[in-house]
């Protein structure tokens, strides 16, 4: 059999942030209580009308515009129809000839390789109720009902796990810095259907697709991906490739394999068209526009800066570039004139250190961009040593005071006159070890330093003791 090759199309669906939902007043948040976000058009209500909620077309729009796809004129939508118990309308409404946004393209990182990544097609739409199984009954819980959703359909251009896996982390991310969803996918707001196909290495041809509906995790996504490879190129090894076919599947957690759910010949018309009960808007290019200016530079962009502008490592400027917030006060700093290296080692090393030691956030951190500034200065200016820094940083949060409160108490020891008499009355009493030292113990060195950084407690400035006493043990 010849060398085969991976087809993969993804198609992720997002909940979107918003205060309501996309086309009722209800709250658009998670509830632990049945139906307690709800209106009445959640539940199909009879002369119930859907209001589009223009915080979602926004917040749709961003993601159309990063994504580089084309918007179109205006704004309509359509109705698929079909009938599920999670469904009360007995349609759902989302957009089919006119979505958000179509042929896009965008570059990922995977491996430490930039690929790019061609998308069908983002499309607005609402979500269904959920249903909850117990032995005897099932409730129906209609938080989720007209719940946004952000559909992002790409053409079938990934050829592996890892592609798959880059690409949904790089979306999950842009959605972070869009702050157009949390996009976490242990709250569920995150599912994706996989399709997958093989075909022979030199074919001009794709093979036949399968899709595996609902998977909610990127390992899941991953695991999917693998074993439908698997199970496909076996059956085609085996001479069965008759067998693959155009089928609905879903990953099944537990025996971690794909199981059967329909074929496509089963698959229910939708018959979709208009909805008429949302007038079409128009989406002026000045809209559009001002959109645009509004969305911040994303982490591909940013990290590529800090690497080839900056000279940060691949490695440091990930780090940095993983949440918004932090690369924002990362850019703060620069704005403040602190040396690129001296804060991305602060804040890579220090800053968020501390953050994840005590759970905090660095949006509202109490060590601002401008108090890094005033430590970084008197470090420059030698006032203070690195372990002094380091503990100012501390104090300065906990007690929230500023750096110059500090730097009285901490001033270094730099006076040399002063130091030159600490460093002699240590070397009087250390006859034995100054001895040895000019015997060939030259690590003893260290000892003297020691000595009189304890002396000191700690404030003697490093350079100019081991200075002095390289003078003092040379006689
Ligand atoms: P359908 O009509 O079954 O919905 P679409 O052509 O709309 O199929 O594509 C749905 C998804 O399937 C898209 O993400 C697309 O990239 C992907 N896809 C289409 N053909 C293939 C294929 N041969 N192999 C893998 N994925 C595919
Ligand atoms: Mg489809």
């Amino acid at each position: 059999m010849k060398k085969q090759i991976a087809v993969i199309g993804l198609e992720m669906h997002c909940e979107l942030k918003s205060n309501s939902k996309v086309f009722s007043s209800a709250k658009n948040a998670y509830s632990e209580i049945p139906n307690s976000n709800i209106a009445p058009l959640d539940m199909a209500f009879p002369g119930t009308l859907p209001v589009v909620n223009k915080k979602c077309v926004l917040n749709a729009l961003k993601v159309s515009l990063s994504l580089n796809c084309s918007q179109p004129d205006y704004l309509m939508f359509d109705r698929k129809n079909y009938y599920y118990p999670d469904l009360p309308k007995g349609y759902q409404i989302t957009q089919m000839t006119k979505p958000i946004g179509i042929n896009g393209c965008i570059e990922i990182e995977v491996n430490d390789k930039l690929i790019p990544v061609y998308i069908h097609d983002v499309h607005l739409e609402e979500d269904s109720a959920s249903l909850d199984h117990f032995f005897d009954t099932t409730n129906i819980d209609y938080n989720r009902s007209g719940v946004p959703l952000l559909e992002l359909v790409t053409e079938p251009c990934l050829h592996s796990k890892e592609e798959a896996q880059a690409f949904l982390e790089h979306i999950i991310r842009i959605y972070r810095y869009l702050d157009v969803s949390d996009a976490d996918t242990k709250k569920g707001q995150i599912r994706c259907d996989v399709n997958v196909s093989i075909m022979d290495e030199d074919s001009r041809e794709l093979g036949t697709k399968v899709e595996v509906k609902n998977v909610n995790s990127l390992s899941g996504v991953a695991k999917t991906i693998d074993y439908e490879i698997r199970r496909q190129t076996t059956l085609k090894e085996e001479g069965r490739y008759d067998e693959i076919k155009q089928e609905t599947r879903r990953w099944d957690e537990e025996s971690e394999t794909t199981i059967h759910m329909r074929n496509k010949v089963d698959e229910v018309d939708y018959k979709y068209f208009i909805e008429p009960n949302i007038p079409r808007y128009p989406l002026k290019e000045e809209w559009i526009e001002e959109i645009k200016k509004s969305i911040p530079r994303l982490h591909l962009e940013r990290k590529k800066d800090y690497i080839k502008n900056i000279g940060l490592s691949n490695y440091d400027a990930e780090i940095l570039v993983k949440d918004k917030s932090v690369s924002d006060y990362f850019e703060e700093c620069l704005k403040l004139d602190i040396d690129a290296k001296t804060s991305a080692n602060w804040i890579i090393t220090q800053i968020l250190g501390y953050l994840n030691k005590y759970n905090l956030s660095i949006t509202d951190f109490y060590f601002t961009p401008k108090r890094l500034k005033d430590l970084i200065s008197e470090l420059e200016k030698n006032t203070i040593s690195s372990k002094q820094a380091k503990e100012i940083f501390k104090e300065v949060i906990e007690q929230e005071k500023e750096v110059k409160d500090f730097i009285k108490k901490n001033t270094q020891l730099s006076n040399e006159d002063e130091l030159n008499n600490i460093i002699e009355e240590i070397l009087a009493n250390n006859v034995e070890q100054i001895e040895e030292y000019k015997k060939g113990r030259t690590n003893l060195f260290d000892y003297f330093v020691g000595q009189v950084m304890k002396n000191t407690k700690g404030k003697a400035n490093p350079v100019l003791t081991k200075k002095i006493l390289n003078e003092k043990l040379k006689g």
